[in-house]
């Protein structure tokens, strides 16, 4: 946003044939100056956000997604930007507005969707559950270590066989045996948890078939496996796991005692789909300005291609998208500073602005040409890494179906 420098895209290999004549306006995704809805404070944070993605991610991350790898260099680092537990209070977490939540979110995905996810996955996903279905005592104890980012977290809904149905029936069960619960099952797309700490698990109460959270510690607890999923084409970066539970022993003390339900559970999906509006809403954003600074190095019968009609018809088509999102996230963020976001309104963002995502990484791949498939030149990464985002915390039609439900008043899931 216009808080920060615009720093150049990673170095992507050079396209120019001549120098350009005259300087051209830097890249610039905030056209409606929508960084001015922060405080001098927040935007002080965006702003050391953007260095950090600029500097620290942008030049190695092509790399690891090119190996399907999670790049741990980063994470001293990133534990130093002060953004662990950002929009909870207390805990050690480091507070803010939902606005300001947002914003850093859509920082880190302008640069690198999976960054953006890991930092989704485990500060609001695995910690959310934590806070909102969490007691007291397992707020004490989890929330502090996982702001200092010295545990990672993961959350297992998700399953083989249940994807888009997980509110009407998990396969993972859990067994009661006086202060120990007896978990099996398996858990497929897991970000984080080839190699995190903690994993939030979702399992069936056999007793009363009711959704409950356990928080189960990986490295530790007997019978718990997991195997990472191979050949992603989107979100490479990001390291998905499939989890087994084999009579995994969990103790009362570990079972999240506000999460009876799973309306507990959605109350967290409604916190990280809102968050995945604002990820939608960065991807546009890098691939816009990377699509617009090849656009304007690039020439063609000897004039640089942004210089073309319809090169520029689809650089405006991908500001309009961008600018669109990114009103619909600044109005979610305040009605969630109020108190007033509810399912419906983080679905119908959810839903909006991965699909919008789509098209604009479409176009900005287009207008690459043939670059636009190397991953080097990291318009191609944004297009793939969107796919995922659009399938994932709920497919476009499970949103449309919760929007769909609270403007009809009629349910029409199946
Ligand atoms: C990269 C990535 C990361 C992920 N990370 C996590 C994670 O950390 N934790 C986690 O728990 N899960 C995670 N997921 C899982 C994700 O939330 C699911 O993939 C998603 O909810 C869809 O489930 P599914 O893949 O089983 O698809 P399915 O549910 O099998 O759906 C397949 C298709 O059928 C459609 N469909 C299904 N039911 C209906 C219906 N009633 N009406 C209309 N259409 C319908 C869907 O919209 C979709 O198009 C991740 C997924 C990906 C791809």
């Amino acid at each position: 946003m216009a808080t920060a420098t615009a720093a150049a895209p990673a170095a992507a290999p050079s396209i120019k044939a001549v120098q350009q004549p005259k300087s051209l306006p830097a890249p610039n995704s905030d056209f409606y100056e929508l960084a001015d809805v922060l405080t001098a404070e927040e935007k002080a944070i965006v702003k050391k956000v953007r260095i950090y993605a600029e500097t620290r991610v942008a030049p190695i991350i092509n790399k690891y997604w090119a190996d399907d790898a999670f790049p741990f260099e980063l994470l001293p680092s990133f534990k130093e930007l002060g953004i662990g537990g950002l929009g909870y209070k207390g805990y050690g977490c480091a507070g803010g507005s939902q606005k300001l939540f947002g914003f850093v979110a859509m920082e880190l995905a302008r640069v690198d969707a999976s960054i953006c996810t890991f930092f989704g996955v485990h500060a609001g996903l695995a910690m959310g559950s934590i806070y909102l279905d969490g007691s007291e005592e397992q707020k004490q104890k989890w929330l502090p270590p996982m702001a200092r980012w010295e545990k990672i977290g993961c959350f297992g809904l998700t399953e083989p066989l249940v994807g888009s149905g997980a509110s009407r029936g998990l396969q993972t069960t859990a067994k009661r045996d006086g202060d120990t619960w007896i978990i099996n099952g398996q858990k497929r797309w897991i970000g984080n948890a080839p190699w995190c700490d903690l994993s939030i698990i979702w399992a069936r109460d056999v007793a009363d078939n009711q959704v409950k959270g356990f928080i189960v510690e990986n490295k530790t607890t007997p019978g718990f496996s997991v195997e990472k999923i191979e050949h992603k084409i989107a979100l490479k970066v990001v390291q998905n796991g499939v989890i087994t539970l084999k009579d995994v022993c969990v103790p009362e003390v570990n079972r999240l005692q506000g999460g009876n339900s799973f309306r507990d559970t959605a109350r967290v999906l409604r916190m990280t789909r809102y968050f995945v509006g604002w990820g939608a809403t960065g991807v546009q954003m890098g691939a816009f300005e990377h699509a617009l600074k090849y656009a304007q190095e690039r020439l063609q019968f000897g004039k640089p291609i942004a210089s073309f009609q319809m090169v520029q018809d689809l650089l405006a088509k991908m500001l309009a998208n961008v600018t669109a999102c990114q009103c619909m996230m600044v109005r979610l963020a305040q009605m969630d500073d109020d108190g007033k976001l509810g399912d419906h309104h983080a679905a119908l963002a959810k839903a909006f602005c991965t699909a919008k995502s789509r098209e604009t990484v479409a176009w900005g791949r287009e207008l690459l040409g043939g670059n636009g498939i190397v991953a080097d030149y990291n318009v191609g990464r944004f297009f793939a890494d969107a796919e995922a985002l659009y399938s994932y915390e709920g497919t476009y039609q499970m949103q449309n179906l919760i929007v769909g439900k609270a403007i009809t008043g009629l349910g029409a899931f199946v």
